[in-house]
C-alpha cells in the first residue's frame, strides 16, 4: 500500500510555483497577487483563509484579505466585487463559502469575473473545462488529478466510481477523469444520494473517489484488493479526548480500507493540502494568461 503524500506533494508545487514567482520578481515582473474575501466568523472558514494567505507569502505572491461583517447587505458585498474585478493589480480572488443566508451564492458566484475566477466556480470556467479548453479547474478536483498524475497511477480504461455530484468536487473531477489526457481516460460512474447498490459499484471499482461527507462511510467490504483510494471528505467528529474537542475524519475507514488498497489518501494530509497548492497554481496562471 502506498500513502498518497498531499502533504509532500503539495510542498513540492509550492517550490515550483516559488520559482517562478522568484525568476518573475528578479525581471522586474509583479508577483501573483491573489485576495480573499470572508464574510463573518466562521471557525472553519477562518482556518481554512489563513492558510491560504500564508501559503501566498510563503511563495511570494501578495495577498489581500477581506474581512467583511456577517451582516453586510447583498449589494454592498456586490461592490466589493466589482471593485476586485477592475483593479488591475490583482489577478485572482475567491469568496470563501459558505455565505451567509441572507446572501444568495449564485448571484455572487456570477458577479465575479471569470478572468479572476480562481476557484473555477463561474459557469464560463466550468463549461470551457467541460469543453477541455484552457479553465481554471476548481482547486480540488484539480489537486486530486496532479495527486493521480505525480504518482502515476494508471486512469486510462480503469472504471472509477465518484461518490458525490456537488459542483465544487463531485461533478468536475467525474468529468475531468473522463477526459482525455493525463489522469483522465477513464470510464466514470458517478453515485450520490439516491444511487441504489451503491456497495456492487464500489467494490467494482479501480478508482474510487469519495467526496459525500459521512465519516468512515467506506469500508473494506465495499471495496477490491488493488484499489486506489481518494478520500475527499472532511468531517470534524467530535472527541473529548482531543484538545481541540474534535477530531477531522474522511469518508474512508482508513485502517481497514488500507489494508486492501494500492493507493490512498490519508485524512488529514491527502486532498486537502493540495486544493491549497493549486488555489495557488491557478493564481499563478491568471497571473500568465490575463
Ligand atoms: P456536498 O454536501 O455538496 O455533496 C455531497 C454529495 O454526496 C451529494 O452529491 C450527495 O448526493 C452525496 N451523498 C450524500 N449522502 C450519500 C450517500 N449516503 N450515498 C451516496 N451519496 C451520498 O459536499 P461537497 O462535495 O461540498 O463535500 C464533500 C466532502 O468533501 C465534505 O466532507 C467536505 O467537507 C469535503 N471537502 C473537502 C475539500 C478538501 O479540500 N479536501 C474541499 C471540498 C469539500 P445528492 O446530490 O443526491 O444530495
Amino acid at each position: 500500500m502506498i500513502i498518497l503524500d498531499g502533504k509532500k506533494t503539495s510542498n513540492e508545487i509550492k517550490e515550483e510555483i516559488k520559482i517562478t514567482v522568484n525568476s518573475m520578481k528578479a525581471s522586474g515582473e509583479r508577483p501573483p497577487h491573489l485576495a480573499a474575501i470572508l464574510v463573518g466568523n466562521d471557525g472553519a472558514s477562518l482556518t481554512y483563509v489563513g492558510s491560504k494567505v500564508r501559503s501566498c507569502e510563503y511563495v511570494g505572491f501578495d495577498s489581500t484579505l477581506i474581512r467583511l461583517e456577517s451582516n453586510i447587505s447583498e449589494e454592498e458585498l456586490l461592490r466589493h466585487i466589482s471593485d476586485l474585478n477592475q483593479d488591475d493589480n490583482l489577478d485572482g480572488y475567491i469568496v470563501q463559502l459558505p455565505l451567509p443566508n441572507h446572501i444568495n451564492e449564485e448571484k455572487i458566484l456570477l458577479a465575479i469575473d471569470p478572468k479572476k475566477d480562481v476557484d473555477g466556480f463561474h459557469p464560463a470556467n466550468f463549461g470551457k473545462m467541460a469543453l477541455e479548453l484552457n479553465a481554471f479547474i476548481p482547486a480540488t478536483p484539480f489537486g486530486i488529478l496532479q495527486l493521480l498524475e505525480r504518482y502515476k497511477i494508471p486512469t486510462s480504461g480503469k472504471h472509477c466510481v465518484v461518490v458525490g455530484r456537488s459542483h465544487i468536487v463531485g461533478r468536475p473531477i467525474s468529468i475531468l477523469m473522463s477526459q482525455k489526457g493525463p489522469a483522465g481516460n477513464a470510464t466514470v460512474t458517478v453515485a450520490h444520494s439516491r444511487t441504489e447498490n451503491l456497495d456492487l459499484l464500489t467494490r467494482s471499482a479501480d478508482i474510487v473517489i469519495m467526496a459525500l461527507g459521512i465519516p468512515e462511510y467506506l469500508t473494506a467490504d465495499k471495496v477490491k484488493e488493488g484499489v486506489v483510494i481518494i478520500d475527499v471528505g472532511i468531517t470534524r467528529v467530535p472527541d473529548k479526548k482531543h484538545p481541540k474537542g474534535y477530531v477531522i475524519k474522511g469518508d474512508v475507514a482508513f485502517e481497514e480500507v488500507s489494508k486492501k488498497a494500492k493507493f490512498i489518501t490519508p485524512v488529514p494530509g491527502g486532498v486537502g493540502p493540495m486544493t491549497i497548492a493549486m488555489l495557488l497554481q491557478n493564481t499563478l496562471l491568471a497571473r500568465q494568461w490575463n
